[in-house]
């Protein structure tokens, strides 16, 4: 049998070297004074082992990892229709870009893009006041976690709203398409606070695991997405996790996963578990560099594709 922990130790070792060859996101003033030197992994199997390695109980701002969270929940609470909304195919362009957004009237790529995650976000609320949205997400995050303790990071979250002129004009831009329900601060007051929710790769890995399998949550029991909306919201990660890196991602590590400005990344092994690693620095189109070899590393050694 694979000794997986080893695998584990092995993966932090080759990618701890690479710390200091990306850069933190400056973007959000909040996050540009993270320390760049701290790195975790943590890896969640189903009968509830966890591995870890590193700094893998230090919360960090998970930013876009969010919208995966956020996509399983639109996808329960209104179902396909939220494909009116938003499509599911691969952007090839950065994650805040707006030029699709007016060829392609105002119906962004896929759920995974900011503008996507916005339009998601925007269905998700469904009526309801934002403030009880942002708390079914911090709740959905918590139970996913198995740990009450996860929170939003407020001062993240209005560092992202003083600087979020970029994402309120991909939304305003939805808007006079008609693609948004309610209004834009509502919609990105929502969006700020779940990119701005703090977890460790410990929580993290945990909260992946239903989508590894196939939808139930293995430690609770809970069926939280029918399975073929697992299988989905997996192959979107597959082709849009990584923004124009997707493809790179995928040649690589060969498994789902999404990245978070703040350096992690969730990648899920279907049928195996979830793997959760943090390291700030990140590539050019805003994934964590020594994140993604380590995961590269992880699977290589594991043996884990979904491509066998
Ligand atoms: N909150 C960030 C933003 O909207 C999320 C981006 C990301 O993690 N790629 O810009």
């Amino acid at each position: 049998m694979t000794d997986l922990a080893r695998c584990l130790a092995e993966a932090y070792a080759v990618a701890l070297p690479h710390r200091r060859d990306g850069k933190v996101a400056d973007y959000i003033p909040a996050l540009a004074a993270v320390d760049p030197m701290q790195f975790g992994m943590a890896l969640a199997l189903p009968d509830g082992t966890l591995h870890v390695e590193g700094d893998a109980d230090t919360p960090f701002s998970i930013q876009s990892v969010s919208k995966v969270f956020t996509l399983a929940l639109a996808l329960r609470r209104i179902g396909s229709d939220l494909w009116t909304s938003v499509g599911r195919e691969p952007s090839g362009s950065a994650f805040n870009s707006v030029v699709q957004l007016e060829s392609e009237q105002g119906i962004p790529r896929n759920p995974l893009i900011n503008a996507g995650a916005i339009a998601t976000t925007d269905r998700l609320i469904d009526g309801r006041d934002g403030d009880a949205v942002a708390d079914e997400i911090l709740a959905f995050m918590r139970a996913r976690a198995g740990d009450p303790g996860v929170e939003i990071d407020l001062d993240v979250a209005a560092s992202e709203a003083r600087t979020g002129a970029r994402n309120r004009s991909l939304a305003y831009f939805m808007d006079a398409f008609g693609n948004l329900r309610h209004p834009v601060e509502t919609v990105v007051g929502v969006y700020f606070r779940q990119c701005a929710i703090a977890m460790s790769c410990r929580q993290l890995a945990r909260a992946g695991l239903f989508l590894a399998m196939e939808g139930r949550d293995p430690l609770t029991g809970e069926q939280l997405v029918d399975p073929h909306r697992a299988r989905r919201i997996n192959a979107i990660m597959m082709l849009c996790g990584h923004y124009d890196n997707s493809g790179e991602f995928a040649f690589r590590v060969g498994l789902p996963g999404k990245s978070g400005v703040g350096g992690g990344i969730l990648c899920i092994a279907p049928g195996q578990g979830a793997i959760a690693v943090w390291s700030p620095g990140l590539n050019e189109a805003g994934t964590s560099l020594a994140g993604a070899i380590a995961l590269e590393h992880f699977a290589y050694a594991a043996g884990w594709s979904v491509f066998d």
